[in-house]
């Protein structure tokens, strides 16, 4: 048996990456070739370190035989990802959520793991995952739903927006550059192209791209997804981003405010909604007022420099002083138009910063609005005996 391919070696298939296919069909055949009829695959596992004030997202491969279904637990050496010490070094990845690999393609996947600890199987205290899932499941009966837009700025190494200049100076003041096209108005496009690309092709729930305000920064959409799924597709999808990146030779900025003076910060507006939500605007009207009460909780809680970005300025609320509005950009929280005209649907959390814990946005969210609402299980069981429930489908 011998492996041939359709395929120019070298060309750019699928996803714009530039694959080496003579160079993996060599390797398959000169595997083949050893009398064993399956090859192995590479899982690339995925976590979040301890890195403060912000987490970076570590990776290493395992390969698999082919014969193996699902990755096993692995583990990694903490001392060296700011999770353990020297002495007890030892941290343990739990996979909680596979794809394809669209960059090594084949039977290649992606492995995001949950940290634990090693000795016990617990939670690792950086592990805001497990925490999320807990308030997920207490308040699984609202079905709240999350799409969160990842704006990021893309840098060079030198630590420069890639958008300004190479030798020095800034570009013309922001105006041009939100959802533009052409040459000196959008940097970065490739870049971009590949990241969607791979994004569709490793299933994830990418809803959208667009260019932004300040140049060189971009955004893409995920969701809209309960808790854990639109976080854990939104780790994946920034891990594919800075790997992409890697190879163009540049940096994916998550800092709220990459660059100082009249630019616009980065952020990850997050629209939510509970079932209540999708069918009632008062429901929505209590959701904002819930999260005027816990003003500090959240803001403290949505990444790092966030009194950098929130400042009244730049289509920002101030940090520290709550607001809703509909169709404001200058409030903390704004409901959509066509929201208000419905009388139903979502709100959206402007505040969270590109850099917030996912994990730890929708948790809060989860926490504040749904421990505000009455359990759709509570609220039939308050119905009066006796009454008949009304029938499907007619509306009084
Ligand atoms: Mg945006």
């Amino acid at each position: 048996m011998e492996l041939h391919t359709p395929f120019t070696f070298g060309q750019r298939v699928g996803n714009g990456t530039l694959f080496d296919l003579s160079a993996y069909l060599s390797q398959a055949n000169a595997w083949l070739s050893t009398g064993r009829n399956t090859m192995p695959y590479q899982a690339e596992y995925i976590w979040m370190d301890g890195h403060q004030p912000t987490p970076m997202l570590r990776s290493k491969t395992k390969i698999l035989d082919n014969s193996v279904k699902t990755p096993p637990i692995w583990g990694f050496d903490g001392s060296s990802t700011e999770q353990a010490t020297g002495d007890r070094s030892d941290c343990m990845l739990l996979p909680v959520f596979t794809c394809p690999d669209p960059l090594r393609g084949g039977k290649n996947i992606l492995v995001l793991c949950e940290v634990r600890l090693a000795q016990t199987g617990e939670p690792h205290p950086t592990n805001t995952r497990a925490k999320c899932a807990e308030t997920a499941k207490k308040f699984a009966a609202h079905q709240m739903i999350f799409g969160i837009e990842q704006e990021y700025t893309m840098m060079r190494t030198n630590g420069r927006p890639f958008g300004f200049p190479e030798e020095g100076g800034e570009p013309g003041p922001q105006g041009p550059y939100y959802c533009g096209v052409g040459a000196g108005r959008v940097m970065g496009r490739e870049i971009i192209e590949e990241h969607t690309w791979a994004c569709i092709e490793a299933g994830l729930m990418i809803e959208g791209t667009n260019a932004e305000v300040m140049p060189g920064q971009w955004e893409y959409q995920i969701g809209a997804a309960d808790a854990l799924t639109v976080s854990d597709h939104l780790m994946v999808a920034r891990w594919l981003i800075e790997r992409i990146a890697e190879d163009h030779d540049v940096v994916i900025s998550l800092a709220a405010k990459p660059q100082k003076g009249d630019w616009n910060g980065a952020g990850a507006h997050t629209n939510f909604s509970t079932k209540a939500m999708r069918s009632s605007y008062e429901a929505i009207e209590a959701a904002c007022e819930a999260l005027s009460k816990r003003v500090d909780q959240h803001v403290n809680n949505y990444g790092h420099d966030i009194e950098s970005r929130l400042t009244g300025k730049h289509e920002t609320a101030p940090y520290n002083k709550f607001s809703f509005g509909v169709s404001n950009r200058g409030a903390s929280v704004r409901i959509p138009w066509q929201v208000a005209r419905d009388r139903k649907g979502y709100a959206e959390d402007r505040r969270p910063n590109a850099n917030c814990d996912p994990y730890v946005v929708t948790q809060l969210l989860l926490d504040t609005v749904c421990s505000n609402e009455k359990t759709p299980a509570k609220a039939a069981a308050k119905k009066p005996a006796g009454k008949k429930p009304a029938k499907k489908g007619k509306k009084k």
